[in-house]
């Protein structure tokens, strides 16, 4: 599995306020859309491309365009704190959602929601969730993507544990992980350390 860390001035600068306690949610949301600007650039360097023609206001050129398919697919909660992000940059994007639960206790993860294009054999899917903890959470979420005949997944994320890394490794070799920081580890509540604690929870204010 091909794993990207993606390293830039600017992604340290966010990250450091991102893991700050003190910052509070208004300030945090913002700082996750920048960080998922910076990982959405990297994760899209490779998209296929082709020429088209567009008329300036003084001649005509050629210009390109991303020519496949993209499909965003941000895990609720926490998921939706990168989505805005992927569609300023990829505003033609299609939005499929997966709700997943983690079980505070067993940190087992459940679906409870599914709302995905079908048929997504020839997309380019992007899951958006972005604490990569046990992988527990992202690999369902492949399977069922995979269920939906995707071929090309690739996870966005912001901060990763090297057991999450390890873990999707060899349930889904085949899929890609971009992410803004790999930390050291999880805690025994398979929280990741340092980490910036509860995503969703500091988004959201909850
Ligand atoms: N989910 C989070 O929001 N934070 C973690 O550290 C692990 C999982």
């Amino acid at each position: 599995m091909k794993l990207h860390v993606v390293t830039h001035p600017l992604v340290d600068d966010v990250l450091a306020a991102l893991r700050d306690k003190r910052t509070a949610s208004a300030e945090f949301r913002r700082l996750a859309h920048r960080v998922s600007l910076l990982v959405t650039v990297e994760a899209t360097r490779d998209l296929p491309i082709g020429e088209t023609r567009v008329e300036t206001p003084l001649e005509t050129t050629s210009a390109r365009q991303i020519s496949r398919r993209v499909v965003a697919v941000p895990v609720l909660r926490a998921g939706l704190g990168m989505l805005d992000a992927f569609l300023e940059l990829v505003p033609t994007a299609e939005v499929g959602y997966f709700g997943l639960e983690r079980n505070e206790e067993t940190a087992v993860a459940r679906r409870y929601y599914e709302k995905v294009p079908k048929d997504l054999k020839d997309a380019v899917v992007y899951l958006l969730d972005p604490m990569l903890a046990t992988g527990g959470s992202a690999a369902m979420a492949i399977d069922g993507l995979n269920g939906l005949g995707a071929r090309q997944v690739r996870l966005l994320s912001v901060v990763a544990a090297p057991e999450g890394v390890a873990h999707l490794e060899q349930a889904h070799p085949e899929a890609e992980v971009y992410t803004a920081a790999l930390d050291r580890e999880l805690n025994d509540h398979k929280y990741i350390l340092p980490g910036l604690g509860d995503f969703g929870d500091r988004l959201f204010g909850t």
